[in-house]
């Protein structure tokens, strides 16, 4: 394939090609220093500057108020599951879950380890297909925490408003819609995100805490595991992930250099728009997702038919759109159309869509 196809993965996934373009340019010799930004030192000048940057721009992207730490971490979101009740779930040792697709449920299930873990809401009667209504009477106000997957990758639903939980601190997976559209930061005590869905490439998980949320750990918490212990080094504790962290910078640019996050969020609105009415026209595809509740990001289809699917899936990549299988633990098609994802993309695909249904009646 000698030109870029689209690639509608969930992670990783496609990247702003500026970005490639221009951390092609800087690859072997960053800025004249000499260097590959994967060769420096993470204790340079050179470095300090790229993740103050890094930080700097994402807190204007995101209006981060002063009060919240920005952490750089590894681990994924998947670490994220365990730190977070290890350093939350302290006071009462109580949280709630609201299950709304297959992440959540990992996160309460890990969360079970560490304390009472309590499911207040979930969606999983209807397979995931739509976001239960929140009040906070459901919700236990003694709990340390509460955890919502803002955006569920792998169903594609997604949280149209953020839930009223009462005065319970609320944490948020938002690993797959983080910077795709504009949230209220200081409605969250905590908010992760693995980099890989919508920001950089794979190794950095991005972490966004209220100050009075740090230091909670127990004492026998082990010491990379703890929020403060990357807190109080800028997350320069031991080596970063330097290289995902430069790359998110740069992404972090492009999407200033654009218009910002509210920006973007228009045009991922006219994106998912007009993938989901191709959806709603077809004979061929249906999407299970209520339409109030649909993802901006992972837009979830299916035939009805396994073959037909994987018919649909494999012609696809020979049209150059690739990763349009849904995940494996559930089938069907899934679409990531992140940020990155050009919107002649998206117009490919619903091209394709038309042709292939057209083609199979
Ligand atoms: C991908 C994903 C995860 C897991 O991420 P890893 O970085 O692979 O650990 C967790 N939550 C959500 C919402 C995701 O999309």
């Amino acid at each position: 394939m000698d030109k870029r196809a689209f690639n509608f993965s969930a992670g990783p996934s496609t990247l702003p090609l500026e970005v490639l373009e221009e951390v092609a340019r800087e690859l072997i010799n960053y800025k004249g220093c000499g260097q590959s930004v994967m060769e420096m030192s993470h204790r340079s000048k050179e470095y300090k500057q790229i993740i103050e940057d890094a930080e700097a721009n994402l807190r204007t992207l995101l209006d981060i108020p002063e009060n919240y730490k920005v952490l750089f971490l590894q681990g994924g979101g998947t670490l994220q599951f365990s730190m977070v009740p290890m350093n939350l779930m302290t006071g009462s040792k109580k949280a709630d879950y609201i299950l709304t697709g297959s992440w959540g449920k990992k996160a309460a299930k890990e969360a079970e380890k560490f304390g009472d873990v309590k499911i207040a809401a979930s969606s999983e009667d209807e397979n995931f297909t739509y976001i239960p209504e929140i009040t906070k009477d459901m919700i236990r106000q003694d709990a340390d925490y509460v955890h919502i997957t803002y955006n569920e990758t792998i169903h594609g639903t997604h949280f149209a408003a953020i839930p009223d939980v009462g005065d319970v601190p609320l944490v948020a997976d938002m690993s797959s819609c983080i910077l795709s559209e504009k949230i209220d930061v200081s409605k969250f005590a905590l908010i992760y995100a693995g980099a890989q869905k919508n920001i950089a490439p794979a190794g950095l998980t991005i972490v966004i805490i209220r100050e009075d949320f740090i230091g909670k750990a127990p004492a026998d918490c082990p010491v990379y595991l703890d929020y403060k212990t990357h807190a109080d080094k800028d997350s320069m504790y031991n080596t970063p992930p330097c290289w995902s962290i430069y790359v998110a910078g740069e992404v972090f640019k492009n999407l200033l250099a654009k218009g910002g996050v509210d920006a973007i969020h228009e045009i991922n609105v006219r994106k998912a728009d007009k993938l989901y009415a191709c959806i709603d026209e077809s004979e061929m595809f249906t999407c299970p997702v209520r339409k109030e509740d649909r993802s901006l990001m992972n837009v979830v289809f299916v035939s009805g038919d396994d073959a037909m699917d994987k018919a649909f899936v494999a012609a696809g990549k020979e049209e150059g759109l690739l990763n349009i299988g849904g995940h494996r633990s559930v089938g069907g098609m899934r679409a990531s159309i992140f940020n990155a994802m050009p919107e002649e993309g998206v117009d490919a695909l619903i091209d394709f869509m038309k042709k292939f249904e057209e083609e199979n009646k």
